[in-house]
């Protein structure tokens, strides 16, 4: 198996070393990411700059060779199936996130965003994100996080995985403390309260900053962000069709007026 493995978090973050390591004796493994962090960059490509393809030698997982890209996630995997690589890849993965990745924050997602574009591409497509630890531990046990996307990928892949098919995985903060259980999930659509904080500059110009603090509304019992906040690893299959067909189904009566 070919396994393309890409982020938004950029190619030196712990968490792609991780998923390196995790992914290890699967398959033959390649590394094209962002030469620079890109959280929250979404599904952007770029169109008026060229990307620059740097091969380098990374340190994490024993150390492992990855091409740095001068573009966004979904940049890295085109050009990585398009171009960069002899052979189509057989799996798109990307991650491991630091943060989790569900309900709305999934259209925002950079980590998301490289998995769907390797479905886009026709390729199955996993994104894992690690949720940040509780309050009072600062920092993401990636090497935790590792063992349970490897988990959860090992079911898939003996579920099976189709051409077009696209998962999100999230892995609670939990984790460190040992292996949690996995849930199915439906991604959540509920609203998120946030702010973004004034600041008003001496030029006089109003410059709004996006705080820190949010909070998503009621969210579904069987979503994404509650069950992950539950404390379960979570799975959801995302579609690429956007498309509401029942809503489509019932104004299909305009049509031909
Ligand atoms: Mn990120």
């Amino acid at each position: 198996m070919r396994i393309l493995i890409s982020n938004d978090d950029g190619i030196t973050a712990p968490g792609i070393s991780a998923l390196v390591t995790a992914v290890r004796g699967l398959g033959e493994v390649t590394v094209v990411a962002p030469d620079s962090p890109q959280s929250a960059s979404a599904h952007a490509i770029s169109i008026h700059e060229p990307l620059t393809a740097r091969r380098i030698r990374l340190e994490g997982a024993g150390g492992f060779e990855g091409i740095a890209v001068s573009g966004r996630p979904a940049d890295c995997v085109r050009l990585a199936v398009r171009n960069l690589m002899p052979q189509r890849p057989n799996l798109v993965l990307s991650g491991i996130n630091a943060g989790a990745n569900v309900g709305v924050n999934v259209f925002y997602s950079g980590t998301v965003a490289a998995a769907a574009e390797g479905a886009l591409c026709g390729i199955p497509a996993v994104a894992f994100s690690a949720e940040a630890p509780a309050a009072g531990r600062t920092e993401i046990d990636f090497a935790a996080a590792g063992r349970e996307c490897r988990r959860v990928l090992e079911m898939l892949l003996a579920e099976g995985l189709g051409p077009r098919e696209l998962i999100n995985v999230n892995v609670p903060g939990s984790a460190a403390e040992g292996p949690r259980q996995i849930r199915l999930a439906e991604q959540s659509d509920a609203d998120v309260e946030d702010k973004y904080i004034l600041q008003s500059g001496s030029d006089g110009l109003e410059s709004y900053r996006l705080g820190d603090v949010y909070s998503f509304c009621s969210p579904a019992e069987r979503s994404d962000v509650a069950l992950l906040a539950a404390g379960f690893v979570t799975v959801t299959p995302l579609r690429t069709d956007l498309t509401d067909h029942g809503r489509m189904e019932l104004l299909l009566r305009l049509e031909g007026r």
